[in-house]
């Protein structure tokens, strides 16, 4: 399958009257919010399960070196951005309470459009000591609810590739974090090998849709999955985007051959 090209523009869609992509189609920047809640929507019952099923449990993998990456201190500020059902939460307070000086003190806000989603969250941390640690709050990445320089560390993983004006996200992330505070994003990306790069192409528009039909009973969510893992900019494009939106020291490291990246900056 042809890739498209690389969509550092449609990445920027800012002006709210623009088209934007919504995995290849394209839409107009105010009907993709309400088509990508409506996916996970769908799919938020069943949205854990797939996740292993479809990446073999190495999301797991990849989140824990989000966490290890992070560095996570006591006594901070983290928000998570498109937070969904926890997961990034749940491993940030796991991280804090293995360590010597605990959690004690941290406090973790997971922000996401989707209700649905947050409501799995928030189940899911009923069994959880430290449930009080974690705030969970419907809005939009785009404009988010949080003053200015109130935060020590902001994440988002899976999530940047289903916001409608990224620029915008990416800006809103910078804007909230103390200066000295961390932005990091875990995003799929360009696959930087050429035989895992076909292997995944066919696995990705084959694969993915049936697991979606027959697990989460929703193939065009898993469709979309697979688009908009391939409109979303590449590694590169995403750390211009990072630097143009005020983040410094900008870098960012490959996992599985660039089928995931993770990027990080600093707000100085
Ligand atoms: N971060 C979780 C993880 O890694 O498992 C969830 C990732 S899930 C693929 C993407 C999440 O982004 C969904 O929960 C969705 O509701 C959320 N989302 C999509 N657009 C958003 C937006 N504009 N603002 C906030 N959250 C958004």
């Amino acid at each position: 399958m042809t890739l498209p090209p690389d969509n550092g523009a449609a990445a920027g869609a800012d002006d709210p009257e623009s088209a934007a992509d919504f995995g290849y189609r394209r839409v107009a920047a105010t009907d993709r919010d309400r088509l990508v809640r409506a996916v996970f929507d769908s799919v938020a019952d069943r949205y854990d399960l797939m996740n292993d099923l479809m990446s073999f449990g190495i999301h797991r993998l990849w989140k824990e070196a989000l966490v290890t990456s992070l560095h996570p201190r006591p006594g901070a500020d983290y928000v998570d951005l498109a937070g969904g059902t926890g997961d990034i939460a749940f491993r940030i307070l796991d991280r804090l309470a293995a360590s010597r000086r605990g959690a004690a003190g941290a406090r973790v806000t997971v922000i996401d459009a989707n209700r649905e989603m947050l409501i799995r969250g928030r189940t899911r941390a009923r069994t959880r000591a430290d449930a009080g640690a974690i705030r969970w709050l419907v809005a939009n990445a785009e404009a988010l609810p949080v003053p200015s320089t109130s935060v020590d560390f902001v994440t988002i993983s899976f999530g940047l590739r289903n916001v409608t004006r990224v620029h915008t996200a990416l800006r809103e992330a910078r804007r909230i974090l103390r200066p000295g505070g961390r932005f990091l994003c875990l995003e799929f990306s360009r696959v930087t090998v050429p035989i895992l790069d076909d292997l995944y192409d066919r696995y990705s528009f084959s694969v993915l849709p049936k697991l979606g039909r027959a697990v989460a009973r929703d193939e065009h969510a898993y469709r979309y999955l697979a688009e908009s893992m391939r409109r979303f900019p590449s590694q590169e494009t995403l750390a211009r985007l990072m630097g143009d939106a005020g983040f410094e020291r900008v870098e960012y490291r490959n996992f599985s051959g660039g089928i995931v990246a993770l990027h990080s900056g600093w707000r100085i």
